[in-house]
């Protein structure tokens, strides 16, 4: 990745704020393996595994999906050790239950792929995090904030991720998804941010990006050598969700807000030349795993 955009931008006059905002010298990032899921791709994909006329019954082998599950860490010389969403916690299948464990199933699983254990193979230690980032408040993303209980850690999240799962918690609107055991009223140290873009730090700037959830926000960062990357948490499970662009199937929520969103995404992926990362795609995580970025 080059950041040869910015010589242009910098004659011309016109390099945008979150263009602009580069981590310090010293900044690092590893990308943690939490483990896999498997499911049915019609959640993923709209249409997927439909039915049709010349084919009433559909595909003779349904598509189903591997994803990846990742959080980000960064090591920040000002900022500390910020982590980017949590993974889904210690004992999935048990604490999911059934029937998510079986819908949502964890394919693969290693004890490495622990939140605590992959944050210590990159030489810290999880009570060393001094800041938590979450892209948005499903299970699988916000599960792991177990371990932050009780320790004043402060907790990130939009104002509307945060209200939308205490909502959905309380009344059961969109059962399932956000899961109350690990949303924790008095145990964890919420804060929030209304705005649609927001400067977290020197290096990273977060992005609201409704319409998967209405308060999911994708994180940009800026670093030195290995130029731009947003992980962008679920607006985009997969990297067709992004680019072709074919929506989310059965978590689908708020297609239009969703629409703006991927496009609003693809302008700022122009104008910094930076890296998209879904919140599940194997291919384009993958990679990115074992290295240390900076
Ligand atoms: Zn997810």
């Amino acid at each position: 990745m080059s950041h040869s955009f910015s010589q242009h931008q910098l004659r011309d006059g016109v390099v945008l704020p979150h263009v602009l905002n580069k981590a310090p010298k010293g900044t690092k990032a590893w990308v943690l393996h939490l483990g896999y899921l498997q499911a049915d791709a019609g959640w993923f994909k709209r249409g997927g595994n439909t039915s049709l006329m010349s084919n009433p019954k559909g595909p003779e082998a349904p598509e189903r999906r591997d994803l990846i599950m990742y959080s980000v860490l960064i090591e920040h010389p000002t900022e500390g050790l910020i982590l980017w969403e949590t993974g889904c916690g210690k004992d999935y299948p048990e604490v999911w239950g059934a029937p998510l464990n079986d819908i949502f199933a964890r394919s693969r699983y290693e004890p490495e792929h622990e939140l605590e254990a992959a944050i210590a193979a990159t030489g810290h230690s999880i009570k060393d995090v001094t800041q938590v980032i979450i892209g948005h408040l499903h299970l699988d993303h916000a599960g792991g904030l177990e371990n932050f209980r009780k320790t004043d850690i402060p907790i990130w999240v939009h104002e509307r991720e945060l209200k939308s799962a205490f909502f959905s918690c309380a009344t059961g609107a969109d059962r399932g998804v956000y899961l109350p055991h690990y949303l924790s009223l008095d145990e964890l140290n919420w804060k929030c941010f209304d705005d649609r873009t927001v400067d977290f730090a020197q290096g990273i700037t977060l992005h609201h990006l409704p319409g998967h959830t209405d308060g999911l926000i994708g994180m940009q960062l800026n670093l030195e050598n290995d130029g731009t990357f947003f992980f962008v948490s679920d607006h985009a499970h997969i990297m067709d969700n992004y680019k072709p662009g074919v929506p989310q199937g059965w978590l689908a929520r708020d297609h239009q807000a969703w629409f703006n969103s991927n496009q609003r995404l693809q302008r700022m992926e122009k104008t910094t030349g930076g890296l998209v990362i879904p919140g599940h795609d194997l291919e384009a995580v993958e990679p990115l795993l074992g290295r240390v970025l900076s």
